[in-house]
């Protein structure tokens, strides 16, 4: 990656300032994605000196800076407490631990990749995004924005939640990209489906979620009903690691197991 010019801003606005004089200027979170992605850049402003990398308690909220490390997540109580500890459980399974160190939450949320095994916990955690300057949004629309992202990631806001959850990431080998994940969060018996890597970007199953949630009992025809639905109103395509046909049953598989687990 050829670097022209190299910046380390002491606050946000000088970032940002910085990201809006050429669209050849290029944000610098672990840089992992970037390097491989990336052939050159006029200026890399590096976020490290922000002071994003905190994961702060805000009552009923959980506040997690852009810059906070796979790795720091990993090993956060708050982290480990939520859902059953559902963001433990995708990224803990994400190349190693050295990997983990480098890589951040924020550059793998505005990456919005189509193979993240991230995105998929965090939809269906409800996350909020901050951005700077002052915009907030959901995970959700900000998945369906298209076009270049002029705004930096600084926080990502998660309400606590104690229900059962459930992760599956299917790879060919273990430290490999998915060919699929889901991700199921469970609250009083209400459920939140999604699917990821499909392999595009991570989406909720809505209409699923909404037959098991609407249901007078839960009962294993449900189940498998639901499953059923999520493959019907989600998109598969085939890639060079997997089907289409392959994808489908996967996801049916596992939405229907994972449903098994959380309502039982
Ligand atoms: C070999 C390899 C294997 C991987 N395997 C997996 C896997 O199995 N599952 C998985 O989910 N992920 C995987 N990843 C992705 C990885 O987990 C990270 O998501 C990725 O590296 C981006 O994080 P980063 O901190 O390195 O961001 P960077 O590479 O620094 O940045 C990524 C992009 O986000 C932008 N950006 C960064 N921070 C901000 C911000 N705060 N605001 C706005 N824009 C920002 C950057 O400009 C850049 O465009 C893999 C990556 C690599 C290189």
């Amino acid at each position: 990656m050829e670097v022209a010019h190299y910046l380390k801003p002491k606050t946000l606005k000088e970032a940002y300032d910085a990201l809006l004089q050429s669209p050849r200027n290029v944000l610098l979170a672990g840089g992992l994605w970037l390097k491989r992605s990336t052939p050159s850049v006029e200026t890399l402003i590096d976020l490290d000196e922000l002071g994003l990398d905190k994961i702060e308690d805000e009552g009923d909220y959980v506040k997690i800076g852009a810059m906070t490390t796979l790795r720091q997540l990993e090993l956060d109580p708050l982290i480990k407490n939520l859902q059953e500890g559902l963001i433990v459980k995708a990224i803990s399974q994400i190349v190693g631990v050295a990997f983990r160190n480098s890589a951040t939450i924020g550059g793998s949320v505005a990456g919005r990749y189509s193979f993240s095994d991230i995105l998929t916990p965090l939809l269906v955690l409800d996350a909020k995004l901050v951005f700077y300057p002052k915009e907030e949004m959901s995970l959700q629309d900000f998945l369906n924005l298209k076009g270049k992202l002029n705004s930096i990631l600084t926080h990502i806001v998660i309400k606590k939640t104690r229900g059962l959850s459930f992760f599956k990431k299917v790879k060919i080998t273990a430290i490999d990209f998915p060919i699929l994940n889901v991700a199921i969060s469970e609250e009083n018996k209400k459920v939140k489906i999604a699917v990821g890597s499909r392999p595009a970007v991570s989406a909720l199953a809505q209409r699923a979620a909404k037959l098991v949630n609407n249901a007078s009992e839960i009962t294993d025809a449900i189940c498998k009903e639901a499953s059923q639905i999520a493959v019907e109103e989600l998109i598969f395509n085939s890639s060079v690691t997997a089907s289409e046909e392959y994808r489908k049953l996967l996801a049916k598989t596992y939405i229907y197991r994972g449903l098994k687990e959380v309502l039982k």
